[in-house]
């Protein structure tokens, strides 16, 4: 007997798109007639090539990448980004700098600043992450190496609606963990986007980096260790060692999955629909539900909310689960509610959870 599948709200690894989990499921034992799972492929066969110049095929179409950036594959998550970004671009006698928006962005300068000079320039901590910052609130040197920054920060809540402007000759950096290819961007605005893949694009295991192909060359006039290297692993189209295969082809079923769906636009109609109708309840409930975020920098991708008591969210949590509503605890630092709302989250189960939660208000408001 199938076991009825649940509405999947969890922050990462995150909700996968149900055709392509079957799809998956079909391939297992024998991938395109080979007699033998994809898992136990080597990556220098013909099969796994084809997957994984797909899946960077893919991720080019769906994400508009210009053809000079280059696109890899890597290992050891967006946290791993963190340190390469400085190793790959950061100068002695440089500095670089960082808007700080949650705890990803202060773990990322945290990381970079063991490599060298990295230094926040606009902050929120003072206000629990609240809000991200207007254009016109900070100021980024012209002799800045790179700005970095966090386009949606997935503990708080909250989310850039612009692309943050830098002087001419300094690359914007983005972790775009939490909200990439969940609406157009335009990618030649930045120096490097990076992405673990287990919110949008598919499963743990395999982070998308996107690099400017002048960043490529200030990264090969360094000689770094092989894999610290954005230049060494884009010269092998991070096939320098083995690359995460079973991730890689699963992302690339996703993006492909995405592709016949009517790309980035419709995504974002969807993930701005689904947001709305969360806010909507949030706000209509007269202050029985509190959102975490200033309303400006509410993010559409993981919203945050609080309950009048933590013994109410506590029962939030358990009521709903018995609704087959799981992953809505807050983030174990914070506390509280969120919902997580990426791509492979549908309307209906973003309706189902509003009305839960109009009936839970019912039942204790
Ligand atoms: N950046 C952001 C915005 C994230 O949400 C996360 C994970 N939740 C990370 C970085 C860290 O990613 P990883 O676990 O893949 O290293």
């Amino acid at each position: 007997m199938q076991m009825e599948r649940v509405y999947n709200f969890n922050p990462g690894p995150a909700a996968l798109p149900l055709p392509v989990l079957e799809r998956v499921r079909d391939e297992l034992l024998n991938f395109q007639g080979t007699g033998m799972s994809i898992l136990e492929t080597s990556h220098r066969s013909p099969e796994y090539r084809q997957v994984h110049e797909g899946a960077i095929e893919a991720l080019r179409q769906l994400l508009a990448i210009p053809d000079d950036y280059a696109v890899l594959l890597m290992g050891g998550g967006a946290t791993l980004q963190f340190a390469l970004v400085a190793f790959n671009l950061l100068e002695p006698g440089q500095h670089a700098e960082y808007l700080i928006t949650g705890r990803w962005s202060e773990k990322a300068l945290k990381e970079a600043q063991l490599v060298g000079d990295a230094r926040a320039i606009w902050s929120s901590q003072g206000t629990n992450y609240d809000r991200v910052p207007r254009p016109d609130e900070f100021f980024i040197s012209d002799d800045a190496a790179y700005l970095h920054y966090t386009s949606n920060n997935t503990i708080a809540g909250t989310q850039f609606h612009y692309i943050p402007e830098t002087p001419e000759g300094v690359p914007l950096v983005c972790d775009m963990s939490s909200d990439v290819a969940s609406r157009p961007i335009d990618v030649s605005r930045f120096g490097i986007i990076y992405a673990g893949a287990q919110k949008n694009l598919g499963p743990a295991g395999v982070t998308v980096v996107i690099i400017h192909p002048e960043l490529l060359e200030r990264s090969r006039a360094k000689d770094l260790p092989s894999l610290l290297s954005y230049a060494k692993i884009a010269e092998k189209n991070s096939l320098l060692n083995t690359p995460p295969v079973f991730a890689v082809y699963v992302l690339g079923l996703v993006v492909q999955h995405y592709l016949e769906q009517g790309g980035l636009k419709a995504l974002a109609e969807l993930n701005e629909q689904k947001a709305r109708l969360l806010y909507e309840t949030i706000d209509a409930s007269g202050g029985f539900y509190r959102g975490c975020a200033k309303p400006e920098s509410r993010s559409l991708m993981n919203v945050t909310f609080r309950l009048p008591t933590e013994d109410l969210e506590a029962q939030f949590i358990e009521e709903a689960k018995r609704e087959r509503l799981v992953g809505l605890k807050g983030h174990r630092s914070v506390g509280g509610l969120r919902a997580s709302l990426y791509n492979a989250v549908s309307l209906e189960a973003v309706q189902a959870l509003t009305e839960f939660m109009k009936e839970f208000q019912r039942r204790h408001g």
